[in-house]
């Protein structure tokens, strides 16, 4: 094996070499096309090779791509901190550049506790986030992370951080009903506080809707006015993790614009700049960089590429791109469509649990028995094959972690949100196709082993 292949995520799987991307289609050496059905992480949100974001990044690297943050700023930079407060809800956000979600999630959380310091309250310094969740993959970020897979190995070295109940009802970890629940998921923030004691507690992290550990799912009306309200009432700042959910991706440029909340800090990164190069921000209120300014005057965190001009002009253009081709409606729009398509899917396959998701960031869910959403039984490796079938297919869908503590199967269908009707009637077919080859597959084994 040659060393550099240590970058691949399975060391003896074998990579296909992406030759070029245009529009939603990869194309590897042999010339065989993929649809980017996730647009990779859910991150490649413009599809591939647009071409005024490459004049943009050709544009900058002729005048400069680099300055060091700690000596300068620069137009982009400026420009785009500034794009992103005009955007955000409240219009009153800094922006700390980084270069990936999990730096910024990690960076929400490092500001938080150092707005409770500045205030001379020195004890706040733990971060509630949901058991379903992912952060980042950072320790930090890790520890804030309900996501049991990633966490195993590495659980000597982070921090002990409290969980709370997910808005799940698929399966309601409480065991209630939607519509007849009160909101209970949101009340196990509050009975968690108290337990622990605000004083220890600097804030709660959450995804608007929930992405790689347990996919799409979305909370019920109303859950995050509450969990807002509960943060208030108990001095805790509120971090929206809007790595995958933000920038157009759910039909509005914040996910957390579909429950009117402001959040006190957002992270960013992905769809940022659609791929095209690694940007990413921890946006903070002005309320919570206050006793900031009034104190230190200067965030205790930083890396040697954020706020990267080259990053930055990318960014830019990306935004500029979403505006004038109204990309914010087309996921809406889009993600109707689609999700009527994953409907209709779901009628004549028994193995398909639940369709869900906001805009262009829809999942499905498989399950063994869709009346009592028994789970397959987890080496059956329900998702893996169908993801592996679909890629053979030349369609690109993305793995969620089980939702059930690990276990379960969901996958992520996320496409550039310039996808047509025509190009998602194609994904749609040849999703039915590699869902039912698989199904073909495991039916017999399934009844056997349960
Ligand atoms: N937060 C969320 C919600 C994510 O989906 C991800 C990545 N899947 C991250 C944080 C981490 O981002 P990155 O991989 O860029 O570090």
């Amino acid at each position: 094996m040659k060393r550099e292949h240590v970058i691949k995520p399975v060391l003896d799987h074998h990579y296909p070499t992406i030759q070029y991307g245009k529009g939603i289609y990869l194309y590897d050496e042999q010339g065989k096309a993929y649809i980017d059905g996730c647009s990779g992480a859910v991150t490649a949100g413009l599809g591939h090779g647009v071409q005024e974001i490459i004049d943009a990044m050709m544009e900058q690297a002729n005048k400069v791509s680099f300055v060091y943050r700690s000596q300068f700023t620069s137009k982009p930079a400026e420009q785009l901190a500034e794009k992103l407060s005009d955007l955000a809800p409240g219009n009153d956000y800094w922006t700390f550049f980084v270069n990936s979600g999990s730096e910024a999630t990690e960076t929400a959380m490092k500001i938080a506790i150092q707005h409770w310091q500045e205030k001379g309250r020195w004890g706040k310094n733990k971060v509630i986030s949901r058991r379903m969740s992912y952060h980042g993959i950072t320790l930090g970020a890790l520890s804030m992370s309900g996501h049991v897979l990633r966490r195993r190995r590495f659980i000597p070295l982070l921090e002990d951080f409290p969980v709370v109940m997910p808005p799940y009802c698929y399966r309601c970890p409480l065991g209630k009903t939607v519509g007849n629940c009160q909101l209970a998921c949101a009340d196990d923030l509050a009975t968690a506080i108290k337990r622990i004691g605000a004083e220890h507690i600097a804030a709660f992290i959450a995804e608007p809707i929930i992405g790689a550990a347990g996919g799409a799912i979305v909370p019920p009306a109303g859950y995050y006015k509450k969990i807002k309200a509960i943060c208030e009432q108990h001095d805790i700042l509120f971090i929206a993790d809007e790595v995958m959910t933000g920038i157009a991706r759910t039909g509005a440029m914040f996910g957390m614009q579909h429950d009117e909340v402001e959040p006190d800090l957002m992270a960013l990164g992905k769809g940022m700049s659609a791929g095209y190069t690694p940007m990413a921000a921890t946006l903070v209120k002005d309320h919570v960089m206050e006793p900031i300014l009034n104190g230190t005057k200067s965030i205790m965190s930083g890396h040697t590429y954020s706020a990267n001009p080259q990053s930055a002009a990318v960014s830019l253009a990306v935004l500029t791109y979403i505006e004038k081709h109204q990309l914010v409606s087309a996921a809406a729009n889009k993600g109707s469509y689609l999700m009527n398509g994953l409907s209709q899917l779901a009628d004549g396959i028994e193995m398909i649990g639940d369709v869900r998701g906001k805009g262009l960031l829809l999942a499905i869910e498989f399950v063994a028995d869709r009346t009592d959403k028994r789970p397959f039984p987890p080496g059956l490796g329900v998702t893996s094959r169908i993801i592996e079938n679909a890629f053979q297919k030349g369609l690109l869908v993305y793995p969620a972690a089980g939702a059930i503590d690990g276990e379960g199967d969901a996958i992520i269908i996320a496409p550039p949100l310039i996808i047509s009707e025509e190009e998602m009637d194609q994904l749609v077919r040849i999703l039915a196709e590699s869902i039912q080859e698989v199904m073909a597959e495991i039916t017999p084994s399934t009844s056997e082993e349960i």
